[in-house]
């Protein structure tokens, strides 16, 4: 399956839906996730249009894939959440439970989270 334009990231990429900017440069976007799991959740994904970490890890330049893991780690810093530690999760496919269809890094922290999967 193809990347699918029409997606809810796509929209907030192009402006045309708005969303809580942590940080942009030229290869990511982060932004507060409108339905928070933890004090900290923050989404970190790439500006190409890549449809999960498969596509991801398969199709994108060195370039991106270091800016992508860079800017998380710097957002992680920039909250603190070194300090106390942190998830990252990134849903990919059927299996993983992937909702939205363009890559996205889950940056979770600011209180125990728990068991890695709840069930
Ligand atoms: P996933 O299930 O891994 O695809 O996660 C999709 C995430 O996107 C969920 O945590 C949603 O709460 C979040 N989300 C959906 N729409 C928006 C939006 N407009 N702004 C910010 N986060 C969103």
């Amino acid at each position: 399956m193809s990347y699918d334009d029409s997606n809810i990231f796509a929209k907030i990429l192009k402006g045309d839906i708005p969303c809580k900017k942590v940080h942009e440069d030229d290869h990511v976007l982060a932004f507060h996730d409108i339905n928070p799991q933890a004090p900290v959740h923050i989404l970190v994904i790439p500006k190409g249009a890549y449809k999960d970490m498969d596509d991801f890890t398969k199709n994108a330049s060195a370039d991106e894939i270091a800016a992508l893991f860079r800017v998380l780690g710097d957002i992680a810093r920039a909250q603190g959440l070194d300090e106390t530690g942190y998830r990252v999760i990134s849903n990919c496919g059927a299996n993983g439970g992937q909702e939205v269809p363009h890559l996205h890094l889950h940056l979770l922290g600011g209180r125990k989270l728990g068991r890695m999967l709840a069930a």
